[in-house]
């Protein structure tokens, strides 16, 4: 990062640990390139002068609001200002204009209440703390002073705190957008209350995150002349379909499945429901209660927020049992048929599921039945019948499961939609994105392969502002700036998405071709990227791939590729519901047209993933309309704990979440801005008869960089712009004085 020269004898320094990745000492001798450092008296260290980094002494005991303000920008300057901050529960931190918000792990009520909101109200950007609020509030004035539309895109990790920070957002938004006068359903308190049918569909315990958000979101909140909110959109991005069918312990499946199970009696008995661990799609895993939350509350809580965002009493009744349908499905078992390999029904039981989820599903359990245990082959020749064995059923049964839920959740998103409203007439939006952070697991499959590739788009977009924000800042000082080159992630994206040719492209060409397998596709991977330096073939793999992205390398297994890449609903289960005697399931399956029916099964095929970055690059394209502000929030450990700052792990996070990268962007430029007054408050005795000559202040600042012979450093209108290392070197003079 900042290149650390400038240390001499005496200096407080930063060291690399093992153990706390960072630690402060002094230096007491330099031999060579090496120096030793006394970290205390017991412990010293020796280091290369190229590991080392200066420490600033003077920084204030509580940290500083704004990382520009430190006086030296690098790692462990970062670090050590964010934890120091953190301990007095100051979870807000500005890296120029972005947030970053560390998870407090405990409710801080005061510094959301009612009372902040009004304090922070036109309150210009910095002059209060650092608080979401802030950025709201910032996002807002520009749209109604300039009229142009603004986002705020909210990142970071599972868990690190991005829905709880956009809930925020929107009751901000909401409060200064908000029609007092109007009663029951606002629009803004519609916008609001989607969130809690969302999280109950949308939202499931994980390792990670109690309350994890498995899918994307973007909320676009729409605004009038005057500045009330008008109407809003939301789109969401990439439910996680497999958890519907499989968890695995002490995950659970969706929050509705057990909200429901602890639904009043009398819907108990309708739907024919039991505990949680009755049911095969939720007994995989042995957690069925969350701490402090209670289910049978937040389904009462659920249907109330459902009676806000419009969906009627009888709409909720279908979606109910539409889920009770699929806790039955889920317990249809099969069994090998006595004389060939086709199935049967395991017995009694697997019949009163199947029979119960026919009833709720309003649809013939023959029927039910027949498409669970057979499937339809269609080749230009002639249709085939063919039986499938137990495991074939199973895989049928699940793929039905998954189905129905899914198009039960972009159901719910489209109803949202449609009753709160769009404003044709609305000129500025506010968006406001919460979105999967990086991942990089012990494996990682297709999902985590598209979180990436959102993550990399998110990441050039964020670079490009960045770089863009600190030219604003020079051209304002008008100091004179050459355009320094940042490394850009365009080669990723080309890897990932480039058409022909990208990993995308030739995974559909993969999925189009019947005979290709996860061996096939891993091999054309292979002989298209040898030399490119992102894709890197792990050794002794023939099926795993590694991409270099921005934030590391991920490893991805290619097995399951294909599958998951294929969108389509088997033809008998289509039909099935298709005939439904529910109006609200026959919704979810609307009649495919002839024309698809009729084609071969090449062209029925539908691929996730370039359907997945077409919704991206829409996404970008409103992003790039919009003045964008973000959040990076930051997980301060992995036990769900308070106080406790774990530094690796938070530098890890910045890394990702590109925090680093800004600095080191603005490294390449003038990486310290102090102000006249700071500069010579700090250095001025390092030539007092500057001082005495009753020069100004911008003429003092320039003498002193002349006579300390600092080259290449700039004098704006308000403040000195340091290159990196220049600060050092002044320090270095001050310790020597
Ligand atoms: P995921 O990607 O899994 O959806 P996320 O980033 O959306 O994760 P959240 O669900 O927002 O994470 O936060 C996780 C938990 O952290 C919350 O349930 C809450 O307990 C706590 N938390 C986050 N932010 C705050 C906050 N500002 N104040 C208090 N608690 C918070
Ligand atoms: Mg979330």
């Amino acid at each position: 990062m900042a290149t650390p020269v400038n240390i001499v004898e005496g200096s407080y320094v930063w060291v690399e640990d093992p153990e706390v990745t960072w630690i402060d000492g002094q230096v007491e001798e330099i031999k060579g390139d090496e120096a030793e450092v006394r970290i205390s008296d017991e412990k010293k260290v020796v280091a290369n002068l190229s590991k080392i980094y200066p420490k600033d002494v003077d920084s204030p005991a509580d940290g500083v609001d704004d990382m520009t303000k430190l006086s030296y920008l690098h790692e462990p300057g970062v670090l050590q200002n964010l934890a120091t901050r953190y301990q007095l529960n100051k979870i807000y931190t500005y890296t120029g204009s972005i947030l970053i918000a560390i998870n407090p792990f405990q409710r801080l009520p005061d510094l959301y209440d009612p009372q902040m909101m009004e304090k922070y109200k036109e309150a210009p950007l910095g002059e209060l703390s650092p608080h979401v609020f802030a950025i709201a509030d910032a996002a807002y004035r520009a749209m109604i002073n300039e009229g142009k539309s603004n986002s705020i895109l909210v990142s970071g990790e599972s868990g690190a705190g991005k829905t709880e920070t956009t809930k925020m957002l929107m009751q901000y938004l909401a409060y200064l957008g908000g029609r007092k006068e109007v009663e029951g359903r606002s629009v803004e308190q519609q916008v609001l209350e989607s969130n809690p049918v969302l999280e109950a569909f949308g939202n499931a315990k994980t390792v990670r995150n109690n309350n994890s958000s498995r899918f994307g979101k973007f909320v676009e909140i729409q605004f009038d002349k005057l500045g009330r909110i008008s109407g809003a959109a939301i789109r969401t991005y990439l439910l996680e379909r497999s958890r519907v069918c499989q968890i695995s312990d002490p995950e659970r499946n969706y929050h509705c499945f057990y909200l429901l199970c602890a639904a009043p009696q009398k819907e108990i008995e309708k739907y024919k429901l039991g505990h949680p661990k009755t049911f095969h799609y939720l007994n995989q895993s042995n957690c069925y209660e969350l701490d402090d939350v209670s289910d049978a509350h937040d389904y009462l809580a659920t249907r109330k927020a459902m009676d806000i965002v419009g969906i009627s009493q009888n709409e909720q009744e279908a979606i109910f049992r539409t889920v009770a349908a699929i806790l039955h499905l889920g317990n249809v078992k099969f069994s090998k048929a006595e004389d060939n390999d086709s199935s049967v029904l395991e017995n009694d039981e697997s019949n009163f599921h199947l029979q119960t989820a026919a009833e709720l599903l309003m649809c013939d359990p023959n029927a039910l039945e027949a498409a669970l245990l057979n499937r339809v082959m269609v080749t230009p020749e002639e249709v085939i019948k063919r039986s499938l064995d137990p495991n074939g059923a199973a895989v049928s049964r699940d793929g039905l499961a998954k189905t129905i839920y899914s198009r039960l959740f972009e159901w719910l998103v489209n109803k949202i939609n449609s009753s709160i409203g769009q404003d044709p007439n609305s000129k500025c939006l506010i968006g406001v994105l919460d979105i999967y952070g990086f991942e990089s697991f012990e494996s990682n499959s297709f999902e985590q392969f598209c979180i990436n590739f959102t993550n990399e788009k998110l990441q050039q977009h964020f670079n490009q502002h960045v770089f863009k924000m600190e030219q604003e800042e020079y051209k304002k000082e008008e100091i004179d700036w050459n355009y320094i080159e940042f490394i850009d992630n365009q080669d990723v994206l080309d890897l990932i998405e480039k058409k022909p040719g990208g990993i995308i492209a030739l995974l559909d060409e993969a999925c189009m071709f019947p005979k290709s397998t996860h061996e096939t596709f891993s091999e054309k991977l292979y002989q298209t990227f040898k030399s490119h330096k992102r894709f890197i073939k792990p050794k002794l793999s023939r099926t795993e791939f590694t991409i270099a992205h921005y934030a590391g390398e991920v490893q991805y297994q290619s097995d399951l590729f294909l599958d998951k890449n294929k969108d389509y609903v088997v033809a008998e289960h289509q039909d099935l519901l298709t005939a439904s005697k529910c109006p609200f399931v026959a919704t979810l399956f609307p009649p495919v047209p002839e024309e698809t029916t009729k084609s071969s099964n090449k062209s029925k095929f539908s691929s996730i993933g370039s359907r997945f970055k077409l919704q991206l690059q829409q996404l970008m394209d409103t992003l790039n309309s919009t003045e964008p502000h973000y959040i990076r929030c930051v997980k301060p450990n992995n036990l769900f704990k308070s106080s406790i700052f774990d530094n690796a792990n938070v530098m890890q996070q910045l890394r990702c979440g590109g925090v680093l990268e800004a600095i080191r962007i603005s490294c390449s430029g003038y990486p310290t801005h102090k102000t006249f007054e700071e500069f010579l408050h700090r250095f001025g005795f390092l030539a007092p008869e500057v001082l005495g000559e009753n020069n100004d202040e911008k003429v003092a600042c320039q003498k002193i960089l002349e006579k300390m012979g600092i080259a290449g450093a700039q004098i704006g209108q308000t403040k000195v712009f340091l290159r990196a290392g220049q600060m050092a070197e002044l320090d270095a003079r001050r310790v020597q004085e």
